[in-house]
């Protein structure tokens, strides 16, 4: 018998509960994805099994490639957008969810401005629940896509400086990337204004450096990860928006502090002359739309998981 406690162990919630052989066993499998890839080639490994993409926020990316991921692999899926469904008259999370359960989807990929609200859902139904990003606590897959990137570019995690800078104390990107990355022994470097850099983020993991200076963030950098300002976030800061870019927006002449290898990610969507200028973002450097890419296979990779 399938019990809750299944669904939580099948489903991928965070990258704080992964050990490092899950996270290598989840990115050996993209790789392999990524080597085979046919366009338009689909296999039948998960025919039969409904994926419900329900997605309490907006996404462009996610979204889409796990639909994607969910084709590819045979299995059908429904999209439920928040703005079309009931949530929107009201009905309450826990209705929501009990109707969805009573359609018996295999698994569940969810988007919730809520921090933990994926973990809700999966105390309660007997299924693998997937977190697509749950408020500004964690996004899994886009840190297992970001490591996937990096590692398109470098042999090992292990050693790099990545630094990650923009809206730190919004961002579950940035958390889920800074668990990842200390995992597997990078040095991470957290950089943005004060009131978007709180100081106890350096104590998400060992070794986490946090610093207000983009100069001293990025030099020497292996990795640039660009964020982006989460204006729907922020309810507790006021901040000078037209003045970002010239303080915190990425520009060439930062770029050039890097290595000479650097690699400049962001996980989209990019506000062009807000988090860094166009040149950068279409320079040879910038790795954006590899990211979006590997996104797929990562997501195709976490869909067989769940489900084997
Ligand atoms: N797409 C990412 C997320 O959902 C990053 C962002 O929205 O800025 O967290």
């Amino acid at each position: 018998m399938t019990t809750a406690l299944d669904g939580l162990r099948a489903g991928l919630l965070g990258i704080e509960d992964l050990s490092r052989t899950e996270i290598e066993a989840i990115l050996r499998r993209a790789k392999e994805f990524q080597q085979q890839q046919a366009p338009g080639k689909k296999s039948d490994a998960l025919r039969g099994h409904m994926v419900v993409l329900l997605f309490f926020e907006s996404s462009t990316r996610t979204r889409t490639s796990f639909e994607i991921a969910a084709k590819r692999l045979g299995a059908d899926s429904v999209s439920i957008s928040v703005a079309a469904s009931s949530v929107s008259k009201g009905e309450s999370l826990v209705d929501t969810l009990n109707t969805l359960a009573a359609m018996r989807p295999d698994a569940i990929v969810m988007r919730h401005a809520a921090s933990g609200a994926p973990h809700f859902l999966a105390r309660h139904l007997p299924i693998p629940i997937i977190n697509a990003g749950d408020g500004t606590h964690e996004h899994p897959t886009q840190a297992l896509l970001d490591a996937m990137t990096i590692l398109d570019h470098r042999t090992s995690l292990e050693g790099l400086k990545v630094a990650i800078i923009g809206d730190i104390a919004h961002s579950r990107v940035a958390r889920s990337n800074v668990h990842l990355l200390a995992k597997f022994g990078a040095e991470v470097v957290l950089c943005g204004p004060p009131t978007l850099l709180p100081t106890e983020l350096g104590l998400l993991a060992k070794g986490v450096k946090l610093t207000y200076r983009m100069d001293e963030a990025i030099r020497d950098a292996d990795v640039i990860m660009m964020l982006r300002v989460q204006l729907e976030r922020q309810f507790e800061t006021t901040f000078p928006a037209g003045e970002y870019f010239g303080f915190y927006g990425l520009r060439q002449e930062h770029v050039a502090l890097a290595k000479p290898d650097v690699i400049v990610m962001h996980p989209g969507p990019i506000n062009r002359g807000r988090e860094l200028s166009s040149e950068v973002a279409d320079s040879q450097q910038s790795v954006i739309l590899n990211q979006v890419e590997n996104g797929v296979f990562v997501r195709m990779a976490v869909l067989e998981r769940v489900f084997s």
